[in-house]
């Protein structure tokens, strides 16, 4: 059996189903999304669901900001809630060098018109009070941004492409993709062969493997990423608001209310990459072994900035891959080589910058023109020789380094 489409999407986590919607949005609805399970199989459906304002470039920014407002177009226009908490951020400054960079920023995001303060350690207690401000410089506070529910906000933007007439096809591993002679493209599945003008790669870590006999070598790879959640807090419930999310370099981690009880993403100092000589073919919707002991030295810092965390016990421990370039940014635009190839994946903050990434592409592929300057993800920036272990050691040192500011890095 064979189709023929305008677009074919691979790869149906919030990443990919963002560019259907947005390519929809754009009158563009030939289009189909094949994914190999089900929507948010992948690293989507773990996710803590963080959607930060706070980025250090403009246009990385507007990615973020993109991102909640098409959450909530999708939720608007499909019914399907994305549970968006906008109990903002805070970005804690460890150094002084930190608070002046936080400072730098002001103009940037009086320039995008979205809220950004920064505010003194008194002003911190009040808008968390459970945070320990001894030693801090300040912290830049987004007021407006939080975290999402990740499946939530990918249904939704499922859903409301498929309003708009684009096609979904679920439990369909891509097999194949090749250009053919006449500048299509063949996109293989067990049942059917799909001839696309365009083809979008959102299949993340799985992306590497599909492009190989092609003679791409995708700079991208999965690393193990830990998140824990505690039991409930009475102090947080005594509260009268949700307290924000905390990014802390110090710890390094980010820390948000989950129900009464904190969820907490660690940053690792020697992150352990993940099956980095091929995705096993059985990885379905599954967790990694966690490891506390490793966790350990983080947690006791989260403890330190915040005692009532260590209060209620620990309730879970998430261990799941999450994708990783060399210097954490996408891969999202065409493939120069290969006319026709465009790629959304080498996500790590996939939900908070995959609305944004969506209409990015979208617009790239219909007008054939970026949106907007945003060469920090453009996949030409790495070259096609970077060795593995090269490779590896750029994305262990760019996680290790969590939430270190970059122009004021030691
Ligand atoms: C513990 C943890 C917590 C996280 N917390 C956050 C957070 O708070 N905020 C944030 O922004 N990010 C967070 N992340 C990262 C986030 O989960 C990812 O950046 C995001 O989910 C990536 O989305 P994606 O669509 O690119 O990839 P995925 O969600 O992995 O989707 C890729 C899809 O492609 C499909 N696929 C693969 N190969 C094929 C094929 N051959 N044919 C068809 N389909 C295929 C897969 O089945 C999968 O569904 C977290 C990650 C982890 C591990």
């Amino acid at each position: 059996m064979t189709k023929h489409v305008q677009v074919a999407v691979i790869g149906g986590g919030i990443v990919g189903c963002s560019v259907l919607y947005a390519l929809a949005k754009l009158g563009c609805t030939d289009t189909l999304l094949l994914e190999k399970r089900e929507l948010t199989s992948g690293s989507t459906w773990h996710a803590a669901g963080n959607t930060t304002y706070f980025g250090h470039y403009a246009s990385i920014t507007r990615l973020f900001t993109d991102s909640i407002k098409n959450y909530l177009e999708a939720q608007a226009l499909s019914g399907q809630s994305v549970s968006f908490h906008d109990a903002g951020s805070l970005r804690l400054a460890t150094t002084q060098a930190e608070l002046d960079a936080y400072r730098k920023l002001i103009p940037m995001y009086e320039a995008l018109n979205v809220s950004y303060q920064v505010v003194s350690p008194d002003q911190i207690k009040d808008i968390h009070p459970l945070l320990v401000t001894d030693g801090l410089y300040g912290a830049a506070h987004t007021p407006t941004d939080g975290h999402v529910d990740a499946s939530g906000a990918t249904h939704a933007l499922a859903k409301a492409a498929r309003s708009m007439g684009a096609e979904i096809k679920r439990q369909c591993p891509v097999m194949k993709i090749d250009r053919c002679n006449d500048g299509k493209w063949s996109v293989i599945t067990k049942e059917i062969e799909v001839f696309a003008e365009q083809v979008v790669l959102a299949n993340s870590f799985w992306a590497r493997e599909i492009v190989l006999p092609l003679g791409l070598n995708l700079p991208l790879y999965a690393l193990e990423h830990h998140e824990v959640i505690t039991g409930d807090i009475a102090e947080l419930e005594a509260l009268d608001h949700e307290v924000p999310t905390v990014r802390d370099p110090y710890a390094p981690s980010n820390t948000r209310q989950e129900a009464n009880g904190f969820l907490c993403g660690v940053y690792e100092s020697s992150p352990v990459p993940w099956a980095v000589e091929g995705i096993p073919e059985d990885f379905a919707e599954e967790l990694l072994i966690p490891d506390l002991d490793r966790l350990e030295p983080h947690l006791v810092r989260v403890i330190e900035r915040i005692p009532t965390f260590a209060k209620a016990g620990i309730k879970a421990v998430n261990n799941g891959p999450i994708c990783y370039t060399p210097d954490g940014c996408p891969l999202l635009g065409p493939v120069l080589s290969h006319p026709g190839l465009w790629l959304a994946t080498g996500f790590c903050v996939g939900i908070g910058t995959g609305g944004g990434a969506g209409d990015f592409l979208a617009n790239w592929i219909v007008s054939g023109e970026q949106p907007y300057d945003l060469p920090i993800v453009h996949p030409s920036r790495f070259s096609n020789d970077l060795s593995q272990s090269e490779c590896l050691k750029m994305i262990i040192d760019t996680y290790s380094k969590g939430y270190i500011t970059p122009s004021v890095e030691m």
